[in-house]
């Protein structure tokens, strides 16, 4: 029987926000837990505002074993089991991962045992996981195919990567245990509406957000991390894909989940198409009528010249692929940063 009801873990960042819409308008309960360390409660009040529904919350964390059974616990006594667990919840910053290891390590992999120890004591069976292209490393042929070898370059990369075995290995105990790895590639932009999008704290580490706030005004220009790679103008290359449809995605992967033949799978989620960082900068500008500045510097240590997906596993298995254009997701986070100069505090 389909009850419906997901724990979505770390819903109120930035790619759980835009998922939980499109699982409410799938017709899913999402009860969202998160610790705030990387949100704010506004993202929850915002996608109530868009969905109309209200959504169910619990400020905690996943490494409180007792937190979870209580709500696994609640949720069953209401006849609202959880079914399925979408886990977003993790710690995201390369460079930081770098200089502070063993909280990477606690958050994601211990955050993540710890979340699979209370399924098991609810019986809960299905879990969601944000994996990451990066669990691939300095490609060895492209596009990346989910057999490429496993070989991150940082302890970010590892956590996923180490998760990822830890799901294998959990899901392989049986009692129809099913976990599906989503490897995202790069996703950008935001809500067509304008209201949810990407609100990084302090100086963006990634390229898309930089772009719109130097659009913006906060940041003077961008700094392009090397100009001499083996590309098509020298610039790195990435398959950025729609947060949207990323969001997509997940709605697809928690209806697989349900009916999974193998325990456990990892599934690209990418467009298979690669953008070079000027071709990117060349069409946020169209979308949005300003001129990004722009400095050549060197590259960015641990940085591969190129990266893209084999997304046909993922049409396969899901049924899903990407629809929106480079200029779609362009001006999509352009209508975001310009009507949200300051993110959610604005
Ligand atoms: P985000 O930081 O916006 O969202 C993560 C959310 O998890 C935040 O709201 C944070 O407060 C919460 N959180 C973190 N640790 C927690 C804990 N211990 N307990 C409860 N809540 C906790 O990040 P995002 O960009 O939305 O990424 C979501 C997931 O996707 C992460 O696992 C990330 O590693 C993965 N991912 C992101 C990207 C990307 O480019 N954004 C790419 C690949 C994979
Ligand atoms: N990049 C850049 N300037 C920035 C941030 C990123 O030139 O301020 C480049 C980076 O070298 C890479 C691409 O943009 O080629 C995407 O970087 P991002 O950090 O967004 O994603 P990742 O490298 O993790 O795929």
């Amino acid at each position: 029987m389909m009850n419906r009801t997901l724990l979505v873990t770390g819903g109120a960042g930035y790619i759980g926000s835009h998922t939980l819409l499109a699982l409410i308008a799938a017709g899913y309960r999402p009860v969202v837990l998160d610790n705030y360390s990387n949100s704010v409660p506004e993202v929850l009040r915002r996608v109530q505002q868009l969905s109309g529904v209200p959504i169910e919350f619990v400020e905690g964390d996943i490494r409180d074993g007792k937190l979870l059974d209580g709500l696994f616990q609640r949720k069953a006594q209401d006849g609202s089991p959880v079914e399925c667990v979408v886990h977003f919840a993790a710690l995201k910053a390369v460079g930081e991962s770098v200089a502070n290891p063993l909280a990477y390590y606690d958050n994601n992999v211990g955050g993540t045992t710890t979340l699979l120890s209370a399924m098991d004591r609810a019986q809960v069976r299905h879990l969601v996981f944000s994996s990451s292209a990066t669990v691939y490393g300095e490609p060895i042929e492209l596009p990346y195919s989910e057999q490429h070898r496993i070989a991150p370059t940082n302890p970010y990369g590892w956590t996923k990567a180490m998760v990822e075995q830890v799901l294998k290995d959990w899901a392989a105990t049986g009692e129809a245990r099913r976990a599906v790895a989503l490897r995202y590639f790069n996703p950008i932009g935001a809500h067509a509406s304008g209201v949810l999008g990407e609100a990084p704290q302090g100086t963006p580490n990634n390229l898309f957000p930089f772009i719109t706030q130097v659009a913006v005004g906060k940041r003077e220009k961008l700094m392009v991390f090397g100009d001499d790679y083996d590309t098509v103008d020298g610039t790195g290359v990435r398959d950025y894909l729609h947060v949207e449809d990323l969001a997509d995605g997940h709605v697809r992967a928690v209806q697989y989940a349900g009916q999974a033949a193998e325990p456990f799978s990892a599934i690209n989620l990418g467009t298979g198409r690669g953008t070079s960082v000027l071709q990117l900068v060349r069409a946020f500008e169209q979308a949005s009528g300003k001129t990004i500045a722009c400095t050549m510097q060197p590259r960015r240590p641990g940085d591969i010249a190129s990266a893209w997906a084999d997304p046909a596993l993922a049409y396969r298995l899901l049924g899903w692929k990407a629809e929106r254009s480079i200029e779609q997701m362009c001006a999509d986070g352009w209508r975001w940063q310009s009507q949200n100069p300051d993110g959610y505090g604005g």
